[in-house]
């Protein structure tokens, strides 16, 4: 039995010196000291001797109980004095800041569009990027010779044909819309559709994907006073009233009549002119196409199931970019820029 108390001695000396921490300490502790410990267990061993033998005994196993209770006292005192080797922390220094996201430009502008847009009441509708052409062309009274169906203007999709639809091709405008809204809904419509549109063009002013903002009302007695109220309340809310616009006759194959709107050139403010000698990149004249716009045509009306006996409506489609560009305060002389993916760029905005 001696033996045995001299061995939990020998090995609670060595277990000791391994100790590097206050929880390391206390699992010892448990170990010898505990209940279930090595002291107790010794202790249950013991009462089999004869009675001499087992004081004899009880006293040494209260010694070893004794001096290992106080060599634990002992070392947890030098483990709380010892120096602390962990790294230095100042907490006065200032903090490392969060690099803050923003919203892309063009993302910003379509939430401000649609808010001005849902101000009047318009709802704003999601349609199809892949198109058939008979909703981009066909069903808008465009003929199958008109140059916008050629592929130098509009991206064709390798693919199945349909026999009624045409074949499929990357939306080049908005406006493939008016039909599947026609279809969706009889009237009263008040629509504004925001989306990606794609064109084979490549320069300052033009991007092979870009967006436009398509707006479509179709109700009794909707006349062009509705169409240029509803244009100058958008133009005077996002541009702001320093800007001038004016209304200019046009064609388009899907209104009637049509006239383009357009906007004083805010990098030339008007003039056509960069500096004395220099003309502006982006405009040209002072004057820049803003929209399209007019009423719908009688024919795409009746495309949509819509009587136009009963029904008149208007519609328009902005270039968003464009309408980037020309807004107060960005002086953006290349479209170019706005997807280049250029963070320097984009975070000034
Ligand atoms: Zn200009």
């Amino acid at each position: 039995m001696s033996q045995d108390i001299d061995e939990i001695q020998r090995l609670f000396n060595i277990e000791l010196q391994q100790i590097k921490s206050l929880q390391e300490l206390k699992s010892l502790e448990v170990v010898y000291l505990g209940r279930r410990g090595k002291i107790n267990l010794l202790l249950k061993k013991d009462l089999s001797g004869n009675q001499v033998d087992r004081k004899k005994l009880g006293n040494e196993i209260n010694e070893l109980k004794k001096n290992i209770s106080i060599k634990l006292v002992d070392y947890r005192n030098k483990l709380i004095k010892a120096p602390d080797t962990s790294p230095f922390i100042d907490p006065t220094l200032p903090g490392i800041s969060q690099k803050m996201g923003s919203l892309h430009i063009v993302s910003y502008a379509i939430e401000q569009i649609s808010k001005i847009f849902a101000s009047l009441g318009f709802i704003r509708m999601s349609y199809r990027e892949i198109e058939y052409e008979y909703f981009s062309f066909d069903s808008l009274n465009m003929p199958k010779n008109h140059p916008g169906r050629d592929d130098f203007e509009t991206f064709f999709l390798d693919g199945n044909t349909d026999k009624k639809y045409g074949k499929m091709i990357l939306s080049p405008h908005t406006s493939s819309c008016q039909i599947r809204e026609m279809w969706r809904t009889p009237p009263p419509i008040k629509m504004i559709n925001i989306a990606k549109c794609y064109r084979p063009n490549w320069d300052v002013s033009h991007t092979p994907m870009f967006h436009q903002f398509e707006s479509l009302c179709i109700d009794k007695r909707i006349n062009m006073t509705n169409l240029k109220g509803t244009i100058e309340f958008f133009v005077k809310n996002f541009f702001g009233k320093n800007r001038q616009i004016r209304l200019r006759p046009h064609h388009f194959q899907f209104t009637e009549p049509s006239f383009e709107v357009d906007i004083t050139c805010d990098i030339c403010s008007g003039t056509g002119f960069k500096s004395t000698s220099e003309k502006c990149r982006v405009c040209k004249s002072g004057w820049l196409e803003l929209a399209g716009a007019g009423m719908v045509h009688p024919k795409v009306l009746q495309e949509g199931k819509i009587d136009s006996k009963i029904f008149s409506g208007w519609a328009f489609a902005f270039g968003l970019e464009r309408i980037m560009m020309m807004k107060e305060g960005i002086k953006l002389d290349d479209m170019r820029l706005l997807y280049s993916g250029d963070i320097k760029f984009l975070e000034q905005f």
